[in-house]
């Protein structure tokens, strides 16, 4: 049996990214109890919100992981408000008569239960308050190292995922991640009959500008590219780096004309991309619209071809494929 407990991821603009869910084994609250040593006839338990016994010192395998049916903790347990009660009663799990103390652990969804029989409890009150305390604290601490621990990997985990989809240079998708959401795209434009359209484009003479500036230069021409293209971009277009200086947008729900228009942006908004000595970068785009019955390596290679042609044409244009 495990404990799941959830977490909000919230990113640093105070969006919530999803969540992550810490799955903890019952022996993992047994370990901690175990550690602490209890006088005779004394008990610690730890119980969730629905009532079941996580973890016993003593130990009582038999009763861990089930439910146990006793007024106060069931009602405490039920209860958003109540953070702590003490009451005298017959252990329902030995039959020892104690005084209990219930306590909810800061926003924690569980309980501790310390007993101690009823004798030594009027005498000793002062320990009751000492043991809640260390259980309090070392059940606060491991779980809170353990979630954090927990959210520490999974944040890793993201960003070798983002930089396995992306591009290192310009943080647009790659092709695998293109390839991908291009298919969910063919499948869904095919259901419901929304036009898809693909835009490739070419930086022109790329080669001469990293010759002629550098290829720091040749680098900012690439992000100042990547930029507009998000710039121009709705929140469901795609964009991808497909080659050096290539890329590939998708356009769901988007047809010819709606294309058009966006390429013509883009050309235009590059031609205000300024380089030294007053150089101006062109751009060669073809367009193609993903026709029924079509393979995505069908439409890209209508889009290519529609590319090279305006690269034949004689560059700075937009050929349709
Ligand atoms: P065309 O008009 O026919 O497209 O000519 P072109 O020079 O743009 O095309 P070509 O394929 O001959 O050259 C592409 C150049 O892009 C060559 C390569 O060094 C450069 N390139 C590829 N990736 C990068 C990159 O990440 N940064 C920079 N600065 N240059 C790159
Ligand atoms: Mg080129
Ligand atoms: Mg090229």
């Amino acid at each position: 049996m495990n404990v799941t407990m959830s977490y909000p991821l919230i990113s640093t603009e105070g969006e919530l990214e999803g969540f992550a869910l810490a799955g903890l084994e019952l022996s993992f609250f047994q370990q901690w109890l175990d550690l602490i040593e209890l006088d005779h006839y004394n008990s610690i338990t730890i119980y969730d919100l629905n009532s079941r016994m996580l973890a016993r010192n003593p130990i009582a395998p038999e009763r861990i992981g089930s439910q146990v049916i006793e007024t106060h903790l069931n009602r405490m347990a039920s209860s958003g408000t109540e953070s702590h009660f003490s009451h005298r009663i017959a252990s329902p799990v030995d039959g020892i008569d104690r005084v209990w103390s219930l306590r909810r652990i800061g926003e924690l969804p569980f309980i501790v239960v310390v007993g101690e029989p009823t004798s030594a409890a009027l005498s000793n009150w002062k320990h009751l308050l000492y043991l809640y305390l260390v259980t309090g604290s070392i059940l606060c601490l491991a779980i809170l190292f353990g979630t954090r621990e927990y959210v520490l990997n999974l944040r890793k985990a993201l960003k070798m995922q983002q930089l396995a989809t992306t591009d290192y240079l310009t943080g647009v998708a790659n092709r695998r991640l293109f390839n991908e959401i291009a298919q969910r795209n063919l499948s869904l434009s095919s259901r419901n009959g929304m036009p898809l359209s693909f835009i490739m484009l070419d930086i022109d003479h790329f080669k001469r500008i990293n010759d002629r500036f550098g290829h720091d230069i040749g680098d900012e021409v690439l992000i100042s590219l990547s930029n507009l293209l998000k710039k121009q971009c709705r929140k469901s277009d795609v964009i991808a780096r497909w080659g050096g200086e290539e890329f590939l947008v998708l356009l769901p729900d988007t047809d010819v004309e709606g294309a058009l228009t966006f390429s013509e942006r883009v050309a235009q908004d590059m031609s205000l991309v300024n380089l030294p000595e007053d150089h101006k970068v062109t751009i060669s785009q073809g367009i193609a619209v993903h026709q029924a019955g079509e393979t995505l390596e069908q439409t890209l290679k209508r889009t290519d071809t529609a590319l090279y042609r305006a690269k034949e044409l004689g560059r700075d244009r937009i050929e349709l494929g």
